[in-house]
């Protein structure tokens, strides 16, 4: 069991089933006095562990100070504290500026990853992020809205490499994105996937389209929060007639755990 005298957890909650907390996550909340969770994105299945007296609220109306006053004035009465964040928290959940103040104020923290809901996106809709030869490198990123991009991240730069996007935050930007895609040479034809809220049970839907058809589909759809936009060289890969495989099966290919076949065993 980990020891949780006077620590802050920031914990990954996965991407909305509760089934892909992981177990290091539940085994906290089991622990837990308090738990600070983000209403508008996290499962309140999530907090059925919790024991009956643990202290739940919701951070849907709190600033960032009222997030770690909350979390600060807990921790000093020694108590097992969590933030609940969605996903994983490093990723676009203001992690390190809730952590600052807690640091300030001599309070220890720890980080629990989550399954994030690139990952959870790319499994409902059954797609594989990475093909041999195909490509090899994923980004995760978003398209400029308030939040401005640093220098040399804008989509259409990113976009040029041509390697899978996994577009956060970007749903209601669709058609930003569209422009800037093509604006890095994908063709108008290319698949992109939406999917919105992957892996919530009954609510999840996946939109599969092109660059161009792309927009009017989810406008039909309704969807318009809560979406990960995928467009990658390998989306709709399943379909393909033919694969390059990856060496990691290939009977002729030796690696630490497997040797390959000698050529006179292969009939
Ligand atoms: N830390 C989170 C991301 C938080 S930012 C993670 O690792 O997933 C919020 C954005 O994440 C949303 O705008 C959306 O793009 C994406 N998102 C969060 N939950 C989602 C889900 N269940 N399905 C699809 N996209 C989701």
């Amino acid at each position: 069991m980990t020891n949780t005298t006077a620590k802050v957890w920031f914990v990954g909650a996965g991407p909305g089933d509760p089934e892909l907390l992981t177990i290091k996550g539940q085994s906290l909340i089991r622990q837990a006095d308090a738990i600070l969770f983000a209403g508008s994105l996290v499962s309140e299945a999530a907090m059925r562990w919790a024991k009956a007296d643990c202290e739940i609220e919701d951070s849907k109306g709190m600033n960032l100070d009222a997030i770690t006053g909350w979390l600060i004035e807990k921790a000093k009465q020694n108590k097992c504290v969590i933030r609940l964040q969605t996903g994983d928290p490093t990723l676009y959940g203001a992690l390190i500026e809730m952590v600052q103040p807690l640091d300030a104020e001599g309070i220890d923290v720890g980080v629990v990853p989550g399954v994030s809901s690139a990952m959870a996106s790319a499994a409902a809709a059954v797609e594989s992020l990475t093909l041999p030869e195909v490509t090899q490198t994923v980004i995760l990123t978003r398209t400029e809205g308030r939040t401005p991009m640093p220098e040399g991240e804008s989509l259409k730069e990113l976009a040029r490499h041509h390697c899978t996007l996994c577009i956060f935050l970007s749903i209601t930007l669709l058609k930003k994105v569209q422009t800037e895609l093509m604006a890095a040479g994908w063709g108008k034809e290319s698949p992109i996937v939406v999917v919105h809220k992957a892996s919530w049970p009954n609510e999840e839907k996946i939109i599969h389209g092109t660059i161009s058809n792309i927009r009017e589909k989810c406008r039909a759809g309704k969807i318009n929060s809560q979406a990960m936009i995928i467009t990658s060289p390998t989306i709709g890969a399943r379909q393909w007639p033919e694969l390059k495989k990856s060496k990691l099966y290939d009977k002729d290919f030796s690696h630490r755990f497997r040797k390959a076949q000698k050529k006179q065993e292969i009939t």
